[in-house]
């Protein structure tokens, strides 16, 4: 069965002599790796069409349970070559592209992840060095898949966090006084932080460009964020970003 959509490419790995193995987000299908064959063997469009990032309609053959579905045609949509060359953004970009990786299920539709990611490199086009939308993507990213880290009530017994900023990566939340006794092992964030974070879950993708805030509130967001992302992740899924840049 010939299946049609849309997909972004998260990586592509060689397979044999010429073949590629290439992991798309798809519009309609999630994450999905389709089998490509002979794209390395003579420069073509079909074989550029195949980069990390680019953007493509594509078409794929086999059945609905099948392994691996093979590769019949992808006609490029955006290139996304700008975010490519730049290696600075690239390498931040490849965070974004990770995190689809590993927390995604294959061939479960996430319309919404999809389009996030989408949006988030449309933005960056224009403005790549702009830390807020690297850091929006992965808010928003855990909002969606359900992981993202819990700031308004105790993670154990619910009790209203109000006024409580001790967060503990083990736990993905903050933890009242009588929930956990040992403090030390929390992050405890400063009110202005705590607040920082809670309006950029109000904020949308299109108005990202207008918050001004302190370096120092994007890197401890950041901070914190990646902790939690790296707890989830586990200790054998450490992310490899080398791999997307061969
Ligand atoms: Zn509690």
């Amino acid at each position: 069965m010939l299946t049609r959509t849309e997909g972004i490419v998260l990586k592509s790995f060689p397979f044999g002599e010429a073949d590629l193995i290439v992991t798309y987000l798809t519009r309609d299908y999630g994450l999905l790796s389709v089998f490509a064959k002979s794209p390395r063997k003579i420069k073509s469009r079909f074989g550029s069409s195949l980069e990390p990032l680019t953007y493509s309609k594509i078409s794929f053959l086999g059945k609905e349970d099948a392994n691996l579905p093979r590769l019949t045609q992808s006609d490029i949509i955006k290139a996304f070559h700008v975010l490519r060359d730049e290696l600075k953004c690239f390498l931040s970009i490849s965070e974004m592209l990770e995190m689809s990786i590993r927390f995604l299920p294959e061939k479960e539709p996430n319309f919404k992840a999809f389009k996030l990611l989408l949006n988030t490199l449309m933005r960056l086009e224009s403005d790549c060095s702009n830390k807020l939308y690297y850091l929006y993507y992965k808010i928003r990213f855990l909002e969606i898949t359900g992981y993202l880290p819990k700031f308004d009530a105790c993670g154990r017994c619910g009790a209203n966090g109000n006024g409580n900023r001790h967060f503990y990566v083990s736990h993905g939340s903050i933890m009242c006084k009588r929930c956990i006794d040992n403090r030390e092992d929390s992050i405890i964030m400063t009110e202005g932080i705590l607040k920082f974070y809670k309006s950029l879950l109000k904020w949308s993708l299109s108005n990202i460009n207008r918050i001004r805030a302190p370096e120092y509130f994007i890197s401890e967001v950041n901070n914190i964020i990646n902790s939690h992302i790296a707890y989830i992740a586990g200790p054998q899924k450490s992310f490899n970003f080398i791999r997307m840049l061969t």
